[in-house]
C-alpha cells in the first residue's frame, strides 16, 4: 500500500472538511482565499 502526498489549506479544511482538487495543481503553492502556504499530508493521515 502506498500513499501519495496531498496538499491542502488548513484554514479551508477547518471550515469545510473536504479536499479541494485545486490544491493539487502543481503550480499552486498557497491558498487563494487565505494566502496561506498549503500543507502537505499523507492521505492516510486525513
Ligand atoms: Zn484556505
Amino acid at each position: 500500500m502506498k500513499s501519495r502526498p496531498i496538499r491542502l489549506c488548513g484554514a479551508c479544511y477547518a471550515e469545510v472538511p473536504y479536499h479541494r482538487i485545486e490544491w493539487q495543481f502543481k503550480d499552486k503553492m498557497k491558498c487563494d482565499r487565505h494566502q496561506l502556504p498549503l500543507l502537505t499530508r499523507k492521505v492516510a493521515e486525513i
